[in-house]
């Protein structure tokens, strides 16, 4: 299993296609310090997302190697590595449950109270509350449908509720109002207190704040360094 020790990650020359005739990384290497703040940028389709399924295991590199802390992903249970990432993806997928199920799916572990407190601090409960069955909703293809915005903040407690080392977000590219995009930077800036976070963005608000900032474009890093540097 994969010790933790802060959640340094680093990318060796990492090479990966979905199939044999399209590579889509193209000898990505970078390192992020444990908790530090890593904010990817790009254009649609050169591969941001799929750097972040790399990571999480969902996909093996090619060739090169993915280190947490040191340890070769390779050779580490992919179960182990799932424990320590909490990732708010971009189309976040409900469970045909309840929401507090949805919710609770982040951590098995967590109390009811732990459930609500994760669901006020991504700005949920209340949405929650207003509903005539109010947790116990019924959610995802055969029940309440969600906006992206409040399928997000369910993908935020979640993450919340499993309190990880490395925290993943990737931004929806969607148009949110001013008012819901200063909600969910303000969550992602209580999600990564402390953490190793990596934020594929969209906003320059989320980019501003991070340590360290890469340019993809088709497959390949082709900027790095500071908000003052680029
Ligand atoms: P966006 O900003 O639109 O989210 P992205 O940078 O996250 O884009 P990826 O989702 O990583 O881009 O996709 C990179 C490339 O890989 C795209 O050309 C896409 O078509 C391809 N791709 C993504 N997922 C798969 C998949 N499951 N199978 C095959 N090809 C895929
Ligand atoms: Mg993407």
């Amino acid at each position: 299993d994969l010790q933790l020790k802060g959640g340094n990650v680093r990318f060796d020359n990492v090479n990966f296609g979905y199939d044999s005739d399209r590579k889509i990384l193209k000898n990505i290497s970078f390192e992020v310090a444990a908790g530090q703040k890593l904010a990817i940028v790009g254009a649609s389709g050169s591969g941001k997302s799929t750097l972040v399924r790399l990571l999480f295991r969902f996909y093996a590199p090619t060739s090169g190697r993915i280190y947490i802390d040191g340890q070769n992903l390779a050779n580490v249970s992919q179960h182990s590595v799932r424990r320590a990432i909490a990732v708010v993806p971009q189309d976040t997928v409900l469970f045909n449950d309840t929401l507090f199920h949805n919710i609770h799916y982040g951590n098995p572990q967590a109390s009811e109270q732990q459930v609500y407190a994760a669901a006020r601090q991504a700005q949920l409960h209340r949405f929650i509350e207003q509903l005539p069955q109010g947790y116990q909703t019924l959610v995802g293809e055969r029940g309440l449908k969600l906006s992206g915005g409040e399928k997000q903040r369910v993908a935020i407690a979640r993450a919340l509720l499993k309190n990880p080392s490395i925290l993943v977000f990737d931004e929806a590219t969607s148009a949110l109002d001013s008012h819901a995009e200063q909600a969910i930077v303000h969550e992602l800036q209580q999600l990564s207190s402390n953490k190793t976070t990596l934020v594929i963005a969209h906003r320059l608000s989320t980019i501003t704040d991070a340590d360290q900032i890469l340019v993809m474009d088709q497959g390949r890093i082709i900027e790095a360094g500071s908000h003052e540097q680029l």
